[in-house]
C-alpha cells in the first residue's frame, strides 16, 4: 500500500503505422524544441491512424539517430545503442533473454515508425519511449553495469533488423508494464480498433512488482485531483465510487463519483492510478483505491512476456501472443 502521491501522467507508448516493405528516408533529426508534447497531444496522436507508404529497406542499426533529452540536449547515437538505452529504462536487464528480445523488437518497431514519419525522438515515455543514456545506466547499475549492458546488447544484436508487421505494415507496438491477467484492446482504451491490438489472456504477470497496489487519499484530495480548477466532483466523505460499466477486458469503462460519470481512463489519469482495473473502499473519509496491473494494458505486457520467457516461450511466440496475427520481418 502507498500513500497517494499526485501523479499527473500515465504511461503511454504510441506508434504509427507504416508499410514494412520499402525504403525509408531517414531524416536526421535535429534538436527539437526540447519540450515534450502534452498528454492531450499525445493522446490525439495515439488515436490517429497515419498510414504512410515508403519503399526500400529499414533503418540500419548503424545509422545515427538523435534523441532529445529532457534538458533539451540531444544525444546522437546508433539505433542499436538507442535501443539498449530504451530497454534499460523500460524493463529489468535481469529479465529472461527471450523477453528482452521481444521488448527489443517492439521498441525497434516503434522507433522505426517514428523515424519514418519524420517525428523527433525524445526520452519522455508519454511521447516516445523511456531511455537512459550510458551514464544513467552506470549510475543505476553500479557494479552490474558490464553484465547488464551485455545482456541488453545481446537482445538487441540477436534480433538485429527484426520488426513486427501486420498485413505488410509495421505494427503499432504499444506495450505496458503489467496487464493484470488480461490485456486491453486498443479500441476500449483509445476508441480505435486494430485487428492485432485485441484483448488476450495473460497468466504470467502475477509476480510483477506492481501487480496489485492500493492508494489512500482523503475525499478532499480526491475531489481536488478530479476537479482541476472546475468543480466536476463533489463527493461526500461517505461516498464510494461505483464502476457503472466495464470494458470487454473487465476494466472500468465508466465510474460514477461525486455527481459525475467519469470515463475510467480519465479517472485513472486524474488520480494517478496504476490502471483502470480498480476497486474501492471508504473508511472514515479515507478512500482506498486498489488497482490490478500497471499501464494502459494494450499490446505487449512486459512482465507477462518475462513470465512466458521463464516458461520457455521464444520471443516470436511472445510477440505473436500479445500481437496476434502479426509476424516478424527482418530488414537488411
Ligand atoms: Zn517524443
Ligand atoms: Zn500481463
Amino acid at each position: 500500500m502507498r500513500k497517494h502521491q499526485k501523479k499527473c501522467h500515465r504511461r503511454i507508448s504510441a506508434a504509427v503505422i507504416f508499410l514494412c516493405i520499402g525504403a525509408i528516408t531517414l531524416a536526421m533529426i535535429g534538436s527539437s524544441s526540447g519540450t515534450a508534447i502534452t498528454l492531450e497531444q499525445s493522446e490525439q496522436q495515439e488515436t490517429q491512424e497515419t498510414i504512410i507508404s515508403h519503399s526500400g529497406s529499414g533503418v540500419s542499426e548503424e545509422k545515427m539517430i538523435s534523441v532529445t533529452r529532457s534538458d533539451g540536449t540531444v544525444d546522437t547515437l546508433t539505433l542499436e545503442d538507442y535501443l539498449i538505452g530504451v530497454l534499460s529504462a523500460e524493463v529489468s536487464p535481469q529479465f529472461y533473454e527471450e523477453a528482452l528480445k521481444a521488448q527489443a523488437i517492439a521498441a525497434r518497431t516503434y522507433t522505426e515508425s517514428k523515424l519514418q514519419e519524420g517525428q523527433p525522438l525524445c526520452d519522455d515515455y508519454r511521447c516516445c519511449q523511456a531511455y537512459y543514456d550510458e551514464s544513467q545506466r552506470r549510475e543505476r547499475w553500479n557494479e552490474r553495469f558490464d553484465e547488464n549492458e551485455a545482456r541488453l546488447r545481446e537482445a538487441v544484436t540477436a534480433t538485429s533488423g527484426m520488426v513486427l508487421c501486420y498485413d505488410g505494415q509495421l505494427a503499432k507496438t504499444f506495450f505496458h508494464s503489467t496487464c493484470g491477467g488480461k490485456t486491453a484492446s486498443a479500441e476500449e482504451v483509445w476508441g480505435t480498433p486494430y485487428p492485432y491490438l485485441v484483448s488476450v489472456d495473460c497468466s504470467w504477470d502475477t509476480d510483477a512488482p506492481r501487480y496489485q497496489e492500493t492508494v489512500e487519499l482523503s475525499v478532499a484530495e480526491a475531489n481536488a485531483c478530479l476537479n482541476d480548477g472546475v468543480v466536476y466532483c463533489s463527493a461526500s466523505p461517505s461516498e464510494v465510487p461505483v464502476v457503472k460499466s466495464q470494458t470487454a477486458s473487465g476494466r472500468a469503462e465508466e465510474v460514477s463519483y461525486g455527481g459525475t460519470q467519469w470515463k475510467g481512463t480519465d479517472f485513472r489519469q486524474k488520480l494517478g492510478l496504476n490502471s483502470t482495473n480498480f476497486s474501492f473502499e471508504i473508511n472514515d473519509g479515507v478512500l482506498s483505491i486498489s488497482t490490478i496491473g500497471y499501464g494502459h494494458g494494450v499490446g505487449l505486457c512486459q512482465h507477462g512476456a518475462n513470465g512466458m520467457a521463464k516458461e520457455g516461450y521464444t520471443f516470436e511466440e511472445i510477440l505473436t501472443h500479445y500481437y496476434p496475427g502479426c509476424y516478424l520481418e527482418t530488414q537488411s
